[in-house]
């Protein structure tokens, strides 16, 4: 299995890196010098690419990469990814470094938004966030619940590798919908600490996702209670999802 490193980039994302060796691939590589500094320091030569989605923050640094590196491009083909030399639309299987990688489709952010995964470990972008999800840019809310439906069947030790260091203010969020999550009230110090120290909050397990992250969580009774004072007109999870994604982007 391949060694997975953060390259932080912007103000807020991270690039995920992965090592086998001297090979590497790059997952959303916003930032091209923030690569390829990364890439020389470890004597690494980058053999693929992996694009979630056509957000600049996340495919912006594939042209300058491929200035010096020969690499493939996996990315969603229902978008529009300057440079991509793979069409994705998920299901697909593919060899990134040796390993098998299955490819997800996840509707939501954007509509052809993809997530990658090998046992153990999750590169979903802007879909699923530590404590929170990605905003609903181009698709529905019963889009996005179903991609979190998803992504939340894999198995609970999977590490959760998002794109963005949102944590801490996802958990502020995260705990107005449920005040009385003891789990979450426990996250909240392990994450100040972990920020405190400017380390990654992330990645989490998706055991941990399930158990403080009120997207994951839309058929918990508090939940569904604080999404009903937010107008949700009924208590069906999609109903559930939309009422508190609505409050999170007033918050
Ligand atoms: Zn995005
Ligand atoms: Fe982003």
């Amino acid at each position: 299995m391949f060694e997975i490193l953060p390259i932080p980039a912007f103000k807020d994302n991270y690039i995920w890196l992965l090592i086998d060796g001297d090979r590497a691939a790059v997952v959303d590589p916003g930032d091209p010098l923030a690569v390829s500094e990364r890439l020389r320091a470890l004597g690494l030569q980058l053999e693929s690419i992996l694009i979630t989605h056509h957000h600049a923050d996340h495919q912006g640094g594939v042209p300058a990469l491929l200035e010096h590196w020969n690499a493939e491009v996996f990315a969603p083909a229902a978008e529009s990814i300057t440079g991509r030399t793979c069409d994705l639309r998920g299901g697909e299987t593919l060899e990134i470094l040796g390993q098998a990688v299955s490819v997800l489709a996840v509707p939501g952010h954007t509509l052809g938004h993809l997530a990658y995964t090998v046992p153990g470990a999750l590169f979903c972008g802007d879909t699923l966030f530590g404590a929170g999800c990605g905003r609903l840019f181009e698709g529905t809310p019963g889009q996005m619940s179903e991609s979190l439906g998803r992504l939340a069947a894999l198995p609970d030790e999977t590490l959760v590798y998002c794109a963005h260091e949102y944590t801490e203010a996802n958990l502020r969020f995260a705990l107005a919908v449920e005040p009385n999550n003891r789990q979450l009230q426990e996250r909240i110090q392990r994450v100040a600490r972990v920020r405190d120290a400017n380390q990654p909050s992330v990645p989490s397990t998706l055991a941990e996702e399930k158990a403080t992250n009120p997207f994951l969580r839309c058929a918990q009774p508090e939940v569904i209670a604080a999404a009903r004072r937010q107008g949700a007109p009924d208590s069906s999870p999609v109903s559930v999802f939309a009422a508190i994604r609505q409050w999170r982007n007033a918050f």
